[in-house]
Order: structure tokens, then sequence, then C-alpha cells
């Protein structure tokens, strides 16, 4: 095999993304000698900005508690590399897959989703906020790497996988997505990928910080049922090997689970093209019955049990405090804002809210925080 369309055609199952299948970029740009289409929108993601702001944005658990709970950056790189993972066993297109997996969390604003919530009220009356769409518009305008365009002028296939979630289809920024029919398998698996890894990372960073312990987990059957062989083997482990034993063995199972049921449901439905895929109206990506309730089980314990405990929701409403009010005191006095974004605001559009938005959503936890502190703690620098 001399190049790498050859590999493709060789190595990809038939119903796997094709870089020469991709409908391009938005502002056409030589093909590289070497690196496919998606290879280069990888590293474009690795090297931009939003990229690199999510070592300071929170996942689930706002910073500064220990030094080794997630953030967005470390939960990235787990969902890239689950991903590969059953890309490769799938024989999916690897490349494209890794790179919807780094990009897929770079929309999100500082402190997770009590901040986008707090956005999206802001927001209420001006277009509403959602970190799909912001993503988007992150890697299509307010990225500046390039003297030639704005953004990063990823490939449509890239683009798209920003909006599978976005909740207004209505929006004129997503519509062309909606009309080529489902998502890519390759999107399809970054998503089920981000949801067991979440329940795992949040279940072990809940353990590791005390806000819940080995013994509530217990009567969770999918921690249960992945414990007792751990124990039985080893019954001299301590707690944190324990809990480092069973999360390690829970992805592994699950991440096996999400291969086979995936390869069941593509037989089963003769998918065998990436045409099939897009005309197959449900999710051809997806874990078995057993473990979907499982796995649901494990989400509502941790609503209740972690997302809900008195220590996230006060950081989570602390994280809300300082974002709105960054926002009002912003819209209501413009020159607050710093030139670049400033000069952003054009009628019809972006409108001020948006720019404002568009600021406050690209900043890490620690940036808002020290600027809520310059704005309204008269000690505080300027
Ligand atoms: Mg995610």
């Amino acid at each position: 095999m001399q190049n790498w369309p050859e590999f493709e055609a060789h190595w990809l199952a038939p119903y796997a993304m094709r870089g020469s299948l991709s409908k391009g970029r938005k502002h056409p740009e030589e093909p590289h000698p070497f690196r496919t289409v998606y290879q280069r929108d990888r590293e474009r993601i690795v090297h931009c900005t939003a990229f690199r702001r999510m070592v300071g944005k929170t996942q689930v658990l706002v910073g500064r508690i220990n030094d080794h709970h997630r953030s967005r950056l470390t939960h990235t790189l787990e969902v890239a590399q689950i991903s590969r993972t059953a890309a490769r066993r799938l024989r999916l297109n690897e490349d494209l897959t890794e790179a919807i997996a780094l990009s897929h969390d770079v929309g999100h604003p500082p402190f997770g989703h009590a901040g986008e919530q707090a956005l999206a009220a802001c927001l209420k009356d001006h277009g509403g906020f959602d970190h799909n769409l912001y993503g988007l518009r992150r890697v299509d305008l307010l990225e500046n790497r390039y003297p030639e365009f704005p953004g990063l002028n990823l490939s449509w296939e890239l683009r798209e996988a920003f909006v599978q979630h976005a909740k207004r289809r209505d929006d004129p920024a997503v519509r062309e997505f909606w009309e080529v029919g489902s998502p890519l398998l390759e999107a399809q698996l970054v998503d089920a990928a981000d949801s067991l890894a979440y329940g795992a990372h949040d279940t072990d960073d809940a353990l590791g910080i005390g806000l819940i312990t080995l013994q509530d987990l217990a009567g969770v059957p999918l921690w249960r049922e992945t414990a007792t062989p751990v124990l039985d083997k080893y019954p001299h482990l301590t707690p944190s090997g324990i809990r480092t034993a069973v999360i390690r063995d829970l992805i592994a199972k699950l991440v096996l689970d999400l291969i086979l049921e995936t390869e069941r449901r593509l037989t089963a439905n003769r998918i065998a093209s990436v045409a099939d895929v897009r005309a197959f109206p449900g999710a051809l990506v997806g874990f078995s019955p057993k473990f979907v309730e499982q796995s649901a089980e494990l989400g509502r314990f941790l609503r209740e049990r972690v997302y809900r405990h008195h220590r996230v929701v006060r950081m989570a409403e602390k994280g809300k405090v300082v974002l709105t009010r960054l926002f009002t005191e912003i819209v209501a006095n413009p020159d607050l804002l710093p030139d670049r974004h400033l000069r952003r605001v054009a009628a019809p559009e972006p409108t001020l809210e948006r720019v404002v938005a568009d600021y406050l959503a690209g900043m890490t936890d620690r940036y808002a925080r020290e600027e809520h502190a310059r704005l309204f703690h008269p000690e505080a620098e300027s």
C-alpha cells in the first residue's frame, strides 16, 4: 500500500467514514502531502486556545478540591482513548473519531453545567445559549489562528459532530447538518464513550474526595456486579485499591459491551455503507439493554448523591453567580469589554449580549473568578 486512501480502502469497514468522501472545508485548502483531512482536524483542535483552556474548566467538580480530579481536558483525553479503542476494533475511522472526541467539549463554559445554565438564563431573550452551538461558533469564528480565514476551517464532518445534540434544530447555523440524516458512526461512538467515561470517572472522583463511600455504591447493581469478583480475588485490598480496580474493570466491561452490541446492531440491520448509516433512523452504536439499564441506575445514584451533594451544589451556585454578575455588569457597561471583543458587536448580529456570552464562555473557571474579583471587589487590582 502506497498511500492513505489505499490503506483506508483496505482496512476500514464499509460503514466507516473515509477522508476521501469528506464534504471538505468551507475555505478550500490544498490537500496535505501525507496527513489526512481528519488528522489535520485533530491537530488543529489540539493546537487551539479553547482546547488548552479545558485544563481550567470544571467537569463536575470545581477545581481546588485536589489536583487530580477530572477537568474538562482530562475527561476529554479519557473519552478520546476509549473512543479510539472501540473505533479500531470496529474498523471505523480512528482519526475522525479522535478529532470528534478531542473537540466534543470545547464549547463548554466555565463551571460545568451550572455555567451553561447561567448563560442560557442570561440569553433567554437573546437567542439562548447551547454549548454545542457555542463550540461550533468557537471553531468556525472565534479561534484566531490563520491569516487566511477565521476559525479553524475544520472539515464538514467534524463540524457536523458539534451539533448532533444541539437542541435548537431550527437554528440556521445547524440546518445543513440535519439534512444528511443520522450522525456518522464515529460521532455516535464518541457520544457513547462520553457517557461511559463520565459515569465511571464521576464515581471515581466522588469516592476520591469523599462525597460517597464504597458502602453507598454497594446498592448500585453495576458497581456491585463489577466489585464482587475484584473483592473475591483480592480480599485484602485497601479501599483506594478497590476503587481503582473496580473503575478499571467497569470501563473495560462497558467498552467490550459497547463494541459487541454495536457489531450486533450493524449486522442485524445489514449496515453496509455510510449511506446506510445516514438512512438508519436510530442509534447504531450503543450498549446492550442490561448495561443501558445498569448505567441509568448509576446515573440516578450520581444525580442524587453526587450532583446534588451540597458541596457540589454550592460550587455550582457560586459559578452561576460569577457568570451572571459578569454578564449583567458588562452588558450594562460595554466599555468593560476588552476592545477585540467589543469590536465584534455588529448590527443585526452578533448582538452585545451574544458577544459578552462568547467572551464569558471562553473563560476558565479561574479567569472568570478573577474577573469577578477585579470588577466587584474594590480592593482587587483591576
Ligand atoms: Mg464530555
